[in-house]
């Protein structure tokens, strides 16, 4: 047997060169931040403009705002996150609501059957929660709603007013009226693009016999608009960071020029417009791109489409991350993880979760920083440890860790690695002997980076609404006199991922500047997609639907 010698020998400098480069793909400095911005004001204004661009700008037919005196007792359906939920909502009128809600899985077989199971299972949905919470039936006492929908005969009681959250594009023609765009987010229900979905829930509770009403139809970002001016008195831009992201805000109807001369042009004022901004880069040429995210598109159920979501959102964040690890996993001539092994969950599309992704930050942190109240502004501006927003923010480059040597680090970083590494056999199910220190902190530094460019792309979605709403400047230099800008936001990366927010901020701030970015009010729109949908379900009465 000749002995075999390597021919090639594996050096540090390999190492450096791959998780360089990678690196690399995912900086964003100021200067890409400011055009990918710009190129957002130039969809807007397209969207605005006209029909079946990808950026639809959506007018809602929402022409108000709520103060906080609205009153009165809804139910709400709320589909398109993870979960599908039924609530009743009650109004109190002092900025304040009472909610109670079911949660009901949807499971992938209803989401990408046919869309009447689809619908006769939301319709199911609220049949067993009326027969659950009977408060919510209209006799009950509590519901004193007066009858919209005509004078109800003797015998018959009035129908339950619904409002629906539907959080999917859909080009809305009335407050209780739209046509289905497109699925997103995994869904690919068929028989539904293209259809009123207000009259396919309709049809599917007159099918069940169910005596309820959808009186009005709302996305989540207009419902987390609406429910954040309801609970704190004013909102300018609703922002879902979650499964899925896209934002609403309040614009001038004047703006909207595909309007044309119909009436609600004519009467003039204000509209919130869902800008469905997911669809942000669809071309796929305005983001700078890694190999890992073109695997992540090609793959999706939804290919070159949701072109800004798939780089941002919680259900493509950690298959970007899982890719990036396959890859470092598969590198040659020497394995850059894991001793070149795999696992299951490494090995299965979607096999790891955002949430992953969460718990190594959160473990990373724990120690370092105590955890910041994730929503809190000032909070995040700098904790009660000193530790400014700008570092909070930072993203370790791959040097720091991942050539440290072990037996010279402080017992602190020490732990915190190894709680990492616990994570990361736990959760891809790796073999312990596999994953070193020095995986657990390329683990971290590939983890940060994903999750660090989708905040701070996510900064150039909302400076863009401030831009476009004349509160602030690309740059810089201009500051509202508004003494603060509420953003009302919902979804599971905003509320949960360390430092996401933070991020967010910091990419805002190189955006618009200190000035404005201070006055950038960032607060969660609790149970947004309920109160949301009652507000507008309240509207859709109000104006005789
Ligand atoms: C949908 C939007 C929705 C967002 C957040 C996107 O996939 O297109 O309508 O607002 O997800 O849920
Ligand atoms: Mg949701």
């Amino acid at each position: 047997m000749t002995k075999t010698t390597a021919i090639y020998a594996p050096s540090p400098d390999d190492a450096r060169r791959i998780l360089d480069e990678i690196e690399d793909q995912f900086r964003l400095p100021k200067e890409d931040l400011m055009r990918i911005t710009s190129q957002f004001l130039e969809d807007f204004a397209l969207g605005l403009s006209e029909y079946n661009h990808p950026m639809a700008m959506i007018p809602t037919f929402v022409t108000g705002v709520p103060d906080g005196s609205e009153t009165g007792t809804f139910l709400a359906l709320d589909l398109g996150g993870t979960n599908l939920r039924v609530c009743e909502v009650e109004l109190l009128g002092n900025h304040e609501f009472v909610l109670r809600q079911q949660k009901y899985k949807v499971s992938d077989a209803l989401k990408t059957g046919e869309a009447t199971t689809l619908f006769d299972y939301l319709a199911d949905s609220v049949d067993a929660f009326l027969t659950e919470f009977a408060s919510a039936v209209p006799s009950s006492p509590s519901f004193e709603q007066p009858n919209p929908f005509g004078s109800p005969t003797l015998s018959e009681e009035p129908a339950v007013p619904l409002g629906l959250t539907f959080s999917f594009p859909v080009e809305q023609t009335a407050l209780d009226q739209g046509k289905i765009l497109t699925w997103t987010k995994g869904f690919a229900a068929k028989n539904a693009v293209g259809n009123d979905v207000v009259k396919l829930l309709q049809d599917a509770f007159d099918r069940k016999h169910l005596h309820v009403k959808c009186v009005a139809l709302v996305n989540d970002t207009v419902g987390a608009l609406l429910s954040r001016a309801y609970t704190g008195g004013s909102c300018v831009l609703g922002a879902i960071f979650g499964t899925g992201t896209n934002g609403a805000y309040v614009e001038r109807v004047e703006n909207i020029k595909k309007l044309g001369d119909s009436p609600a042009r004519q009467r003039g004022g204000h509209m919130i417009v869902n800008a469905e901004w997911g669809a942000f880069n669809n071309t796929r040429t305005v983001l700078p791109t890694t190999p890992y995210d073109n695997k992540v598109d090609r793959q999706s159920i939804n290919p070159r489409l949701q072109g800004f979501e798939k780089f941002i959102s919680g259900m493509y964040l950690g298959e970007i991350l899982r890719n990036m690890l396959i890859s470092l996993v598969d590198a040659a001539p020497k394995p850059l993880l894991f001793n070149g092994r795999s696992s299951g969950p490494l090995n299965t599309h979607y096999g790891l979760d955002t949430a992953v992704m969460s718990e190594i930050e959160d473990a990373w942190e724990t120690g370092r920083v105590p955890v910041v109240p994730v929503l809190d502004s000032d909070a995040a501006k700098s904790n009660t440890n000193g530790i400014a927003a700008e570092e909070l923010a930072s993203v370790p480059d791959w040097q720091s860790a991942f050539f440290t040597e072990v037996d010279k680090l402080s017992p602190d970083d020490k732990a915190r690695l190894e709680r990492v590494q616990g994570i990361i056999v736990q959760r891809l199910a790796l073999d312990p002997a596999d994953v070193s220190l020095h995986d657990a902190a390329v683990v971290r530094w590939a983890t940060s980076l994903v999750a660090n460019r989708a905040a701070r792309l996510s900064g150039c979605a909302v400076a863009a609404v401030l831009v476009q709403t004349e509160r602030a400047k690309l740059g810089g230099g201009f500051a509202t006199d508004e003494e603060k800008i509420c953003v009302g936001v919902d979804g599971s990366l905003i509320q949960h991922y360390p430092n996401f927010n933070a991020r967010l901020r910091e990419s805002l701030r190189e955006l618009v500047g200190d000035e404005v970015e201070a006055k950038v009010e960032i607060g969660l729109a609790k149970d947004g997609s309920g109160v949301g949908a009652a507000l507008c379900a309240l509207q859709a009465i109000k104006q005789g639907h």
